[in-house]
């Protein structure tokens, strides 16, 4: 369907980017799986325009439509990883001698991304508290050309106010950059909020299967599109076929997965905040969280991930994430199953040492859509 605008969200969900094949009438966008296009006559390309997959491919160009959609946005570029959509909006926003403003608090590899690879190649950054739009006032500089933030971010579930934040980057003629892996379309928008691009590991919770990597820029902006779209047909970490349409049978249930999510979430927090060997726990739906307010007003509910500390230290906290059995211990999230896993040691250890590096007693959880009273006692059994 080329315009559901005016649909709610759940209806775009399954209509968006969605047309019955012209020839057969499948329902459902085919894996169109060519690299390339028979053409009438040199330069005669037919509907659609497709020439090569590498620019655009039909199953790719309606999982990015889905996403548009669904991100109240205009444009979708995807990726083959979260990780190239995000090396894709930095190369094309930032050039040698730029600033750049990071969190605090982010996924180790966007770290790493920025740390390692961009300042390489003449990137400077400062790290800011992102809940604080003080705190990013004094570190935007004259060079300052991108905010990037992820709220809630991972692991420590910090909120940043998205509107506010907006009007900053816009006050210093900078751009805001919103990783929206965690909250996804369906809790937040953040281009309504002000934000200029989205980015997405499609990996997480829009595939939601966790049989698929992929990532996505979203934008209402024609000329950010047009830079990202150019750098990835430019350098070509586009996704496959199959990767496209595992991402977009994913997106279709979005919203029913992501609100038993949180409903399971706000159940294993419950425990959580209860339990005697927990420290801490990391949920912006907790109201005493500093951020809960700005969340509440931002997004729908607070989403399906949820990190604890606990009482013995590093060592205990080892053992509790090797100890369940439903929860499995391993990377990423969003996923239908729960998972469980030690950011230190695993998916945040590129930021030892720095100031984005993680408490060593942390536990994260991706909480799945598992039999809310399975988890729980999975949980308190690892804990016991
Ligand atoms: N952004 C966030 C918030 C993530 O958690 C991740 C991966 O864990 C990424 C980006 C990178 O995505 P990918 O693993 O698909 O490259």
């Amino acid at each position: 369907m080329d315009d559901t605008r005016h649909y709610g969200f759940e209806t775009r969900a399954i209509h968006a980017g969605q047309r019955p094949d012209p020839r057969t009438g499948a329902v459902i966008v085919p894996i169109y799986a060519t690299s390339t296009y028979a053409q009438d006559g040199v330069g005669g390309l037919r509907e659609g325009g497709y020439e090569y997959s590498r620019t655009a491919n039909p199953t790719r160009t309606a999982a990015e439509e889905a996403l548009a959609a669904l991100e109240n946005g205009r444009r979708c570029v995807s990726f083959a990883s979260g990780m190239a959509a995000t090396d894709a909006v930095l190369r094309t926003a930032l050039r040698p001698g730029d600033h750049l403003v990071l969190g605090n608090d982010a996924y180790g590899g966007t770290f790493r991304l920025i740390d390692k690879v961009m300042t390489g190649w003449g990137l400077e950054y400062t790290v800011a508290d992102l809940s604080s739009l003080d705190a990013v006032r004094a570190a935007v500089r004259p060079e300052t050309k991108l905010i990037w933030c992820e709220s809630p971010s991972n692991p420590l579930l910090g909120i940043a106010d998205i509107a506010g934040l907006a009007t900053v980057a816009h006050e210093a003629q900078a751009q805001l950059v919103v990783d929206n892996t965690f909250a996804t379309p369906y809790l937040q928008q953040p281009l309504e909020l002000g934000a200029d691009i989205v980015v997405h590991s499609t990996t997480k919770y829009l595939g939601g299967h966790s049989d698929v990597v992929g990532g996505a820029v979203v934008t209402n902006s024609d000329e950010v599109a047009e830079q990202v779209f150019f750098l990835r047909n430019s350098a070509g970490a586009v996704p496959g076929p199959f990767d496209s349409w595992l991402t977009m049978r994913g997106m279709k249930t979005l919203a029913l997965r992501m609100e038993r999510h949180c409903d399971n979430a706000e159940r294993i927090v419950a425990m959580l905040a209860d339990h005697p060997a927990v420290t801490k726990v990391y949920y912006p739906g907790l109201p005493e969280h500093p951020g809960h307010e700005v969340a509440a007003k931002q997004m729908r509910r607070f989403g399906g991930m949820v990190s604890f500390t606990v009482q013995g230290g590093e060592q205990r906290a080892l053992q509790v994430a090797a100890a369940t059995e439903l929860f499995t211990l391993a990377e990423s999230l969003g996923g239908i199953e729960s998972l469980i896993e030690h950011p230190g040691k695993m998916t945040h250890a590129s930021t030892a040492g720095s100031l984005l590096q993680v408490p060593e007693d942390l536990i994260r959880l991706s909480v799945g859509i598992e039999s809310p009273e399975d988890l729980e006692a999975d949980l308190r059994k690892a804990l016991s």
